[in-house]
């Protein structure tokens, strides 16, 4: 299943084999891509699988339309960046328009994300407790709706820890992973799942060195970071190079955790069905 061949046949008859190693994107933001060139250029590389995210009500629209049901499926949530842009007021309101385009979108939907805490957007002890409540209301809505959840930290990943435990969330990617190894190895003990950006750092390597293959994952984060999803590539070279494997093995093993932990082949059933 990992290698995609293609067979074509030229102008001049001949017949061209074209190989191609199939990789999943398990975070990106598809709805700020300005060119839908490179995007079209990734799934055609191989990228099959694309987890595209919203940040807010008017992103996780815009998400829903891009969701194809074939190579795109949808996060949708409340960053912690947005959830400091809410109105106490519209708190309620927001949270429960989450939770409608889910019940209504069931077979795009493949996760709550993105959602989560970071540090470096709230200064104050109320703006950490605006983010807090948000973060525990995604929460919510994952848990009733029995979905996984992508979660996003800076400088912040212990109280990510905690929260996540305190509730027994079994479904977590933490994505763009920013922590260290014994961060890591007590979220890999909780079952959660690590994503790893294409941006290569010492730490990182050796979060990917202890981490066991089967739960890492790779994302491109584009085009909030990196170019295209295409970028996910570099992550699989990267985890291939440090776990001693071909770039195949990698690819294999990073595209069947995406598909798993998103229950892709399900929601491809119900496409189908
Ligand atoms: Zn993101």
């Amino acid at each position: 299943m990992v290698v995609i061949v293609e067979k074509q046949i030229t102008r001049t008859g001949e017949r061209v084999e074209t190989q191609k190693t199939e990789l999943a994107d398990a975070h990106c933001h598809l709805d700020m891509m300005k060119d839908w060139e490179l995007v079209k250029k990734s799934i055609d590389s191989g990228v099959l699988t694309l987890i595209t995210n919203g940040v807010d009500n008017r992103t996780n629209k815009k998400t829903l339309e891009l969701c194809d049901k074939r190579n795109i499926f949808g996060a949708i949530g409340i960053d912690p960046e947005n959830a400091l842009k809410l109105e106490e007021e519209d708190l309620d309101e927001e949270v429960e328009k989450v939770a409608k385009m889910v019940k209504d979108n069931m077979d795009k939907v493949v996760a709550i994300g993105e959602i989560g805490l970071d540090y470096t957007k709230a200064g104050t002890f109320e703006l950490v407790g605006k983010q807090k409540t948000v973060f525990e209301r995604m929460l919510d809505i994952a848990t009733k709706f029995d979905l996984p959840v992508c979660v996003h930290s800076r400088n912040a990943m212990d109280d990510v820890l905690a929260t996540l435990e305190a509730r027994e969330m079994q479904k977590v990617q933490l994505h763009f992973f920013e922590g260290n190894v014994q961060q890591a190895m007590k979220a890999v003990r909780s079952g959660y799942m690590i994503s790893m950006p294409s941006i290569d750092s010492t730490k990182r390597r050796q979060v990917i060195k202890d981490v066991p293959l089967d739960k890492l994952l790779c994302e491109s984060d584009s085009p909030a970071a990196g170019e295209s999803p295409k970028d996910v590539e570099k992550v699989a070279r990267l985890v291939a190079e440090i776990k001693g494997l071909t770039y195949e093995r990698a690819s294999e093993a990073l595209t069947l955790n995406t598909k798993r932990f998103f229950n892709i082949q399900t929601k491809l059933g119900f496409m189908r069905n």
